[in-house]
This record gives structure tokens, sequence and C-alpha cells, in this order.
């Protein structure tokens, strides 16, 4: 937790999970209180909760690093944020990214017609707004018409055509535009998003199309027009040795056009600025090997060295840091609906004449209780393992009745639970085969309230492991070996892989449940991509959220500004076409012709029918009271 909550959560006093969104501060605020309060406000869960005040934190402390290393490199000239909307474009995020970044003059890259159209109005005219990706005369015609009110609105080139097309605009109305370009680099990324740089990618300029379009502006006399040089490696930069030789190569690119004559401003290091979700050093999936102060520290002396070796202007240095700002700043609450416990099977009564395996199973059951050493622990679990294969193969040929065969299956697995108890009673270093085998075998399922594919989808889609951990209950020892399985009915739908310090990670300890005590687990860092990228599998769609501000002022330390509703069941399924006037008169038909053939009586048939119409405006998520509870005893 030390590592990946970055300062920002950790567990208090009462063995709860607490956060002090100031990083300046002291201030603390208990996740349960922020529960109990938007449940109290009409919330539903699962809930997202935004701890508005980590983002403007997280904002504070990136612009701090970089003054930092600013003032320690004696650089002269300044650093901007540029915030990519694209990471999480809900309005009050980049609100809240825009107030925090206010001092520090931070702005906003856009990459689609949409995020453009979103953005315009928010930058004014002193925050720069970059726009990357592929723009269409639409796209370039807006810019246009921004730089035309005196706004700092900037179209990053990224193809040759587009600096085509941008001229001609511009040559219809007699104007010189402002622009940038971004070059491949012959430096590739690292980590999982390499392919976003180095000269393979899909975008960006190569240096002979650079050269091409440098000389264009120049014989056109607004060579001063390009005033933005820009390279993106890749997003989570595992290795902070590959930004280094990134931002060396553009500086000499920079140096080289500067020395042309070009008045280059600013020089854009893109983002990938990474966020720690793992907490292992040398698992590059998951984690990065550097902080927020080595990262300013490598891009500011950097660039100065080179600027200094080459004798020209240091540039306005800018980054387009978009998960390491809003990762950290939401959480989602998932309560447990009911546990699968295979290591507990419901117990039969005996048949009256048992088979001769189901009595061989049973002496087996009763020998464990008089184990004396551990070799023979094993030959009772291996003539475990084989009674029940001989059972199985049995019940295959029609041989044994299923009650039979549901008696061997079920002392076989209190068996497995007893010889994996006395193995790590035994805790030997290292653990046996059959321990890890039984341990994996004999893991709880915690069936969650949450669909993986809309709230983490990126767990699903490309393994990324999010912090996961119970909320309360920290004071006691969680004794379960838990996975977590979604509300959705497919097989991806679990987290397979947690942050943890086992040396197994495909479970996560966990409390006993006990049903009808509310047993909430806390995902975190799900602020950055998720929400957008998240689907409706199953139709299971939009949680609910509350906007937190901190606040020592208040009761708990804490106020709810917002809460936003779950998407519901009627919206959901309008989006696929079903329309809530249509299905209330379908359904109704159908229970008129019931009514009519006398099947039910008409108040019950009514009943039915008011029954599924209040459905309509349901959440789709399921309730914790209406849950399945215990799934097996
Ligand atoms: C996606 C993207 C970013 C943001 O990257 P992070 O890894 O979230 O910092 C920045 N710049 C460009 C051009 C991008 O496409």
């Amino acid at each position: 937790m030390d590592v990946w909550s970055d300062g920002f959560f950790y567990v208090n006093e009462k063995g709860h999970v607490a956060v002090k969104p100031v990083s300046e501060g002291e201030l603390s605020v208990d996740v349960t209180d922020v529960i109990a309060e938007a449940l109290a406000e009409g919330s539903t869960l699962p809930l997202l909760i935004r701890f508005q005040d980590i983002i403007s934190s997280r904002v504070r402390r990136l612009n701090h690093k970089f003054r930092d290393a600013i003032a320690e490199a004696s650089y002269d000239g300044e650093y901007r944020s540029i915030y990519p909307i694209k990471v999480n474009q809900l309005h009050e995020v980049v609100a809240e990214v825009l107030e925090a970044g206010k001092e520090f003059n931070l702005g906003l890259e856009c990459g689609s017609r949409a995020e453009l159209i979103a953005a315009l109005p928010l930058v004014g005219d002193v925050h720069l707004l970059l726009c990357n990706g592929v723009k269409d005369r639409t796209m370039l015609n807006l810019m246009l018409n921004a730089q035309v009110l005196g706004q700092q609105v900037l179209p990053v080139i990224e193809k040759y055509s587009e600096f085509e097309q941008l001229m001609s605009l511009a040559d219809q109305r007699d104007m010189a535009p402002r622009m940038g370009v971004r070059v491949k680099l012959s430096t590739r990324g690292s980590g999982r998003w390499f392919e976003s740089g180095g000269s393979g990618s899909k975008f960006g300029l190569t240096v002979p199309e650079l050269m091409h379009m440098v000389h264009e502006l120049e014989r056109r006399g607004i060579a001063d027009k390009l005033e933005l040089l820009h390279f993106h490696l890749g997003s989570q930069i595992a290795d902070i040795q590959v930004l280094r030789a990134a931002v060396r190569e553009i500086t000499q690119m920079y140096a080289d056009l500067c020395l042309r004559g070009l008045q280059i401003r600013f020089l854009d290091v893109g983002g990938g600025l990474g966020v720690d979700y793992g907490g292992d050093g040398d698992n590059p999936e998951s984690s990065i090997n550097y902080g927020l102060r080595e990262y300013a520290n490598i891009v500011v002396f950097a660039v100065k060295e080179i600027c200094e070796e080459r004798g020209v202007q240091t540039p306005v240095l800018l980054s387009e840091s978009g998960r390491a700002l809003t990762a950290h700043h939401s959480m989602l609450v998932v309560p447990v609906l009911g546990v699968h416990r295979p290591d507990s099977p419901p117990m039969s009564q005996m048949p009256v004449d048992p088979h001769a395996v189901v009595k061989r199973m049973r002496q087996v059951s009763d020998a464990i209780k008089n184990i004396r050493n551990i070799g023979m622990l094993f030959e009772v679990f291996h003539d475990a393992q084989e009674i029940r294969e001989e059972s199985e193969q049995l019940a295959r040929l029609g041989y044994l009745p299923l009650d039979h065969l549901a008696q061997t299956d079920s002392l076989y697995w209190t068996i497995c639970r007893e010889v994996l108890r006395l193995l790590q009673i035994e805790d030997l270093n290292p653990p046996p085969n059959e321990q890890l085998e039984l341990e994996r075998q004999l893991t709880d399922l915690y069936l969650c309230d949450f669909s993986v594919f809309q709230s983490i989808p990126d767990h699903w889609a490309i393994k990324q492991v999010f912090p996961v951990m119970p909320l309360d209950r920290l004071d006691e020892e969680p004794t379960r070996r838990a996975q977590l399985v979604d509300l959705t009915c497919d097989s991806d739908g679990k987290i397979s892989e947690y942050v943890s310090s086992n040396a197994n990670r495909s479970w996560l300890p966990l409390h006993n449940f006990k049903q009808g005590e509310p047993y909430y687990l806390g995902i975190f860092l799900v602020g950055a991509y998720q929400e957008i990228l998240g689907d409706a599998h199953n139709l299971i769609g939009r949680v609910g959220e509350v906007h937190v501000y901190a606040s020592a002022d208040e009761p708990g330390n804490f106020w709810i500004e917002e809460v936003i509703k779950g998407i519901s069941i009627k919206e959901m399924l309008s989006q696929v076409q079903y329309f809530p006037n249509d299905l209330d008169r379908r359904m109704s038909e159908l229970i008129r012709q019931k009514i009519a053939s006398g099947a039910v009586k008409p108040a019950e048939g009514m009943r039915i029918l008011n029954n599924y119409v209040k459905r309509l405006d349901d959440f789709t998520y399921c309730d914790a009271d209406s849950s399945p509870g215990q799934v097996s005893p």
C-alpha cells in the first residue's frame, strides 16, 4: 500500500482505509464514512468515489517537481503540464485539473473531433490547447477560427498531408497558421505501449518529411510559425533511460532547427509518465523504475545540457502527462455479494448401502485424523486423489449413482482442506507442489457487484493490475484466499492477478464473509482511461459516483459536492434499441392474454405487470439485499 498509494491512502486506527487527499496537509477522510454519507444521499453500490483534491495534489506535485528541477539546473525557462483529456474527459475532472493548474499555466491536449469541441471553450485565450491525432478539414478550420480569436490553439502536425491541408485552408483565409509538429524518433519506447514511438509508429513525421515541411515554411517566409516540437513514446514508460535517450534525440533536432533560424518555443516530451500500480519494481508491465522527481530532473537536465553544448536558447518544456495526473483520484467501492467455498461442500446423507469407493474415501477421511508425519500426509492425499478419479470413471460408465458420487466428491474436498491445513502448519520451504496446487483449487470465489469490463477494462484487455483491498476490518487477520469474480456471464469477468506481497499473486487474502454484514472492497487507481474504455458487457453499465472534497470544517473532514446516478436499465436498454413504451406494451399484451385465458387472476396479472414496469428504473447492478448470498454453504 505504501508504494502504490503514493501517500494518499493508508489504514487508520479503526482498521479502515482512509485517504489524505491534500498532499501538503494531514486532513484525513475515512472511506467508510464517505460510503455511509453517499448511501444516505441516495447513491447506490457499486460506487465510484472521486477525491477531487487528489487531482489537484497530483497537478501541484508534478509542477513542483519540475520547478525544483528547473531551479536546481538553473534552467532558463519554464515548464507547463498539458493534460490530454482522452485519459479522463469527465468535465469535473478536466475542470479540477485546469483549476489546480492555473498557477502553473497548465494547458490541454485533445485528439479527436469531439474532444476538440469539448476543449475549445475550456482554455480561454491564455492556456495552450494542442491537438494531436488525425485532423480533418473541419477540425483544422475550428483551430484556425480559434487562432483568429487569439486562442493559443496549435494543431500538432502528424502527417505531411495534414500540413498541406492546413496551409491550403490558411491560404484561403490569407493567414499564417501557428503549428507544432510530432516527429518520429529513432528511440523506441519501452513497456506495453512502445509502438506509439519509434520509426514504425503510426504517428509523426519522419525526418525527411520534417525537413520538407521546414523548407516549405521557409519558402513562404513563415518559419516562425512552427512553434512546437513533440514526440510521444507511448503510455506508462517503464524504463526512464529510454525517456532520457528520446529527450536527447529531440533536443538535438530542436538545436539544429534553432541554428537554422527557426524560433521553436515549446519542446513537448509527450505523455507516458508512469504510475506504479503494482509496486513491484521488476515487473515492467505494472510498475515503473522512477518517480516524479527523477522524471522531471531527466527532462530538465538533458534539455539544458544539449542547449548549452549547442549554444541555443532553452525552450519552454511541456509534458502531456495524463495517467500520472488522474489515476490516483478515483476508487471503486464494490460490495461482496456471496462466496463460493470449494473447501466446504455440502455433506449429504450417506447412502444406505454405500459403494466400495465411497467406503474407501470414508476410510481415508478417517485416517487423516491419525496422521503422524508428513510422509503419511502425502500418502493419504494421493489415495484420495486416486479414489476420486476412480469414482468419476465409474460414474461416467454408469456404475456409480449420483448420490454416491456426491458423497465421494464432498469427502474428497474435505480431505483436501485438511491436507492443506496440515501442510500450512508444516510450513515447508519451498512449499511442495501439492500445497501450491491445493491452494489454487481451494481458493474461494468472492462474487462481487461489479463488471470488470465496465470498471477495469484494462485488467481484462491487457492484464493491467489494479490494487484491491478490503475497506474495513483491517485490524483483523484475513483468513481466506480469494479470487474476485464479477456479475458478467463471462469467464474472463474476474480479477486474475493481485497487487500483493505474496509470492503467488493469483489470490488475495480476504476476511471471512458473513452474510448480512456488508463487506466492501476498494479497487484503486482507476482514474485514468478505465471509465471511458469501459463497456457494457451483459448490459451492465455505468456505475454511480460521488465527488468528494476534503474540508476541515465538515464532520469527517469531507463533503460530497455531487452525486451522479448510475445508468438505469431503461437508459441502458435504449442504447440497444429497446424502448420502455414498447416493452411495457408487449408485456401487458402478454399478461392480458394470460388473464383472458384464465391462467392468472386479473389482480395477480396486474401485480406482475407493475413489478416488471418498475424494474425499468432500476440500475443495472444487483442489490446487496436481494443478492444470491452465500453461493455455497
Ligand atoms: C495518450 C497520449 C498522452 C497521454 O499519455 P499518458 O501515458 O496518459 O501520460 C499524451 N500524449 C499523446 C500524444 C497521447 O496520445
